[in-house]
């Protein structure tokens, strides 16, 4: 199939590019390169050792992605184009609610113009809010405190209501839980740009020296040492959970969990890097951060069950594959 990716010059979009190239798909890539770099599609290319075509468009831009569809044929779309920063999000909510529900918004209407019927959302356990983990997917949508949060959810009723109305249009909206880790080739992999927020990019920044040492959130919450529990994921993983969910993907809407199912706390992940890659980590106690939840793990079963995908790699190679490409990667942030 020809698949147009959006935001495949991203994080995980450049991993389920390779994933879909291996798989013997074609790729059109659409990126505004607004959080990643133009050398990232190279490297697909050099990693894949195949071609793809690369559209440096915004794609809340309906003429520049009505060009794409007149040009090529479409046969899906995943669409990872979006913003992703939750704490910005709180500061910048017009941009986050008009980049990231435009943009959905913009390539269902192109799909449904050019009879494309094949669309993959890149969603996220944001939705779930606070309730009872291991979270499931027939679980109803929690009103969510950011405006991230509420972006993921309202794509999601978007393109439920689009499909509910359409009975030939699929969809299948993939939650996912903490994707980490990077290619194991260790040419592409995570970016942040400044200071990372997450707790993986945090480690790595710290083990490589540009960082001084982890502050772990809390140690006081009802979990096995009491620092927060995450479903950790390799980003491999998640990219071929992609070609399992566009393979597979029948009438209707369609939700899965991308997790592992497993939940690894704070310091299990500290523990974990340390002994993957024998370096320290230095870590130091702080306050929790506002808004965290102790624990936040998927039940992974409806993936396995209907899509025949389950991930593989375990937090080690998570870890290894992390440090390999921080080790090569060489963007300098300052340390704090
Ligand atoms: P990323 O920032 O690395 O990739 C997103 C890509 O989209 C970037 O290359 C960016 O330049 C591009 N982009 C953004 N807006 C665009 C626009 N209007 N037009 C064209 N390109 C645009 O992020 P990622 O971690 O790879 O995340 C991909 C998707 O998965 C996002 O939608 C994100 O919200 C979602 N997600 C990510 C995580 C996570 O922890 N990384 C968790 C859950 C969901
Ligand atoms: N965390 C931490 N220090 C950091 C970043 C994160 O202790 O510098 C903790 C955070 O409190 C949470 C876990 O690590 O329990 C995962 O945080 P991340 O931001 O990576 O993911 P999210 O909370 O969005 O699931």
């Amino acid at each position: 199939m020809n698949i147009l990716v959006t935001g495949g010059a991203g994080y995980i979009g450049s991993h389920t590019c390779i994933a879909l190239l291996e798989a013997g798909h074609s790729v059109i890539i659409a990126d505004n390169l607004c959080n990643s770099k133009s050398e990232t599609v190279m490297k697909i290319m050099d990693i894949a050792d195949k071609e793809v075509t690369f559209c440096e468009i915004d794609v809340t831009d309906a003429e520049a992605v009505d060009i794409i569809f007149r040009n090529y044929k479409v046969d899906g779309v995943i669409h990872f184009a979006g913003l992703k920063a939750v704490g910005e999000s709180v500061d910048k909510p017009l941009d986050y609610y008009y980049n990231n529900i435009v943009s959905t918004l913009v390539l269902a209407k192109a799909c449904q113009e050019y009879g494309v019927n094949r669309f993959v959302f890149s969603s996220s356990a944001t939705v779930y809010g606070d309730d009872k983990v291991p979270f499931v997917e027939t679980m109803d949508l929690l009103p969510t405190t950011n405006p991230y949060g509420e972006t993921k959810a309202m794509s999601e009723r978007i393109l439920t209501d689009i499909t509910n109305a359409n009975p030939d249009f699929s969809v299948s909206l993939l939650r996912y839980f903490n994707p980490v880790g990077a290619h194991w080739s260790g040419l592409i992999g995570e970016t942040p740009n400044g200071i990372p927020n997450n707790l993986m990019p945090y480690v790595t920044q710290v083990a490589k020296g540009k960082l001084k040492s982890l502050r772990v959130f809390g140690n006081d919450y009802l979990t096995v040492d009491g620092t927060g529990v995450r479903d950790y994921i390799h980003v491999v993983d998640l990219a071929n959970g992609h070609v399992a969910a566009l393979e597979n993907l029948t009438e209707g809407v369609h939700i899965y969990n991308l997790g592992t199912g497993k939940g690894t706390s704070v310091l299990e992940l500290v523990k974990a890097f340390e002994e993957a890659n024998d370096i320290e980590v230095p870590y130091e106690i702080v306050d929790r951060r506002p808004g965290d939840i102790a624990s936040c793990y998927a039940d992974a079963s409806k993936a396995k069950r209907e899509l025949g995908w389950e991930a593989n790699l375990d937090i080690i190679s998570m870890c290894r594959d992390a440090w390999r490409f921080e080790k090569n990667y060489t963007d300098f942030v300052e340390s704090k």
